[in-house]
């Protein structure tokens, strides 16, 4: 099988072909000019160009279908070469805004959330992923693919300001190695230039991978899926917690390396009657005590056969102002693409013969 281009850092690639200055020539060509062929790659010479194209593969990933949300988001169903699928969600989070003389303000704001494995190992209660167990890692080609596409479906310049968070299917830090090299390729300067601080890694809670993740210090942010305030309701929502219980996280998340000016995100899922009282934000904020946090409050979103229910809006509302009152940022994600089932915890891996792609 041919390797993937996709799946060398720069200097990995400098030193798999020679002459090194080479790899900055491919990683324009793949990440600015989207080049669909190495034969495209003009100042290459002709013997390399055919050379890379025996031995390498330009683009693992081929698009099965997408579908549109009302809310402009775009979820994406990507075929591995080996049959398996992945989704990723290009979230439309502003539409380009003009000042009053006509000047440009901004462009379109997106976020693309990928996934990182087929399927997911941790199990939890609420998460659609979890259903369908776990199949494999993603190759860092793989992963980063995933955004290579969505830009070249949707004519994104490659120089366009875009946020990546690892929110798709799978548990980012079960596959360290790959998802840490994703982050690489997608900084380089020669390649996407995705600066890490705004790419968000969200982790179930893998305190001892979160203190490595810590160490290699990519400068990435770190978003903790807390959803619960105790123990005991968290190992029933998240059997994860049996390893990896609150405190070893929070100790965790002290030791992580943060951004000046950044903080880390605790994504807490709200579920009606289950961990929507305002006695679960007390015992938020005095766990937050002494952390640079914010909250985000997630919505369930719910799929057919689950036992959770969405909670009341106004659950959520009281939930949010409790937090800051008491000096916390509390923002409440807006749930996009639900009409698609491409809001969090509803990606999973799809047989193609259930008739995708209609
Ligand atoms: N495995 C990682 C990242 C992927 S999940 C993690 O768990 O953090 C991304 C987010 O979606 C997590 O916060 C997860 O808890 C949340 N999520 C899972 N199922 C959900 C559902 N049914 N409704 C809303 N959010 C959900
Ligand atoms: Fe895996 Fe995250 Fe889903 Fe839990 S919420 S099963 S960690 S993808």
């Amino acid at each position: 099988m041919k390797k993937i281009i996709q799946d060398y850092i720069k200097e990995e690639l400098a030193q798999e072909i020679q002459p090194s200055f080479r790899a900055k020539q491919i990683y324009n060509w793949v990440y600015h000019k989207h080049a669909d062929s190495f034969e495209e790659m003009a100042n290459l010479p002709k013997s390399m160009r055919s050379e890379l194209a025996e031995q390498f593969e330009l683009h693992p990933l081929v698009q099965v279908s997408k579908q549109e949300s009302r809310d402009g988001s775009i979820k994406y169903l990507f075929r591995l070469h080996d049959g398996h699928t992945v989704e990723a969600v290009l979230l439309l989070m502003k539409e380009v805004q003009y000042h009053e003389d006509g000047t440009l303000k901004h462009h379109r704001r997106y976020t693309v959330c990928i996934s990182s494995q087929v399927g997911c190992k941790v199990g939890c209660a609420f998460c659609l992923t979890a259903k369908g167990g776990f199949i494999r890692n993603l190759s860092a080609g793989e992963i980063v693919d995933q955004v290579l596409e969505i830009y070249k479906d949707q004519g994104i310049p490659s120089n366009h300001r875009v946020n990546l968070v690892y929110m798709g299917m799978g548990e980012p830090l079960d596959n360290l190695d790959n998802v840490a090299k994703a982050v690489k390729i997608f900084s380089d300067m020669d390649g996407m230039s995705i600066s890490p601080n705004r790419q968000t890694i969200s982790t179930s809670g893998l305190s001892s991978k979160i203190e490595r993740l810590g160490k290699m210090d990519l400068g990435i942010n770190l978003a903790i899926s807390l959803h619960a305030v105790d123990d005991e309701l968290r190992e029933r929502l998240m059997p994860i917690n049996k390893a990896y219980n609150i405190a070893s996280i929070m100790e965790a998340v002290r030791n992580f390396p943060v951004n000046q000016r950044k903080k880390v995100l605790f994504e807490y899922l709200v579920i009606k009657d289950v961990n929507d009282d305002l006695n679960a934000a007390k015992k938020l904020v005095k766990l937050l005590n002494g952390v640079k946090a914010k909250v985000n409050l997630i919505y369930f979103n719910p799929y057919p056969g689950t036992e959770f229910q969405r909670p009341e809006p106004e659950d959520m509302r009281k939930f949010q102002e409790y937090l800051l009152s008491k000096g916390v940022l509390c923002t409440i994600r807006e749930s996009k693409g639900l009409d698609i089932s491409a809001a969090c915890g509803q990606l999973r891996e799809q047989k193609l013969s259930e008739g995708v792609g209609r």
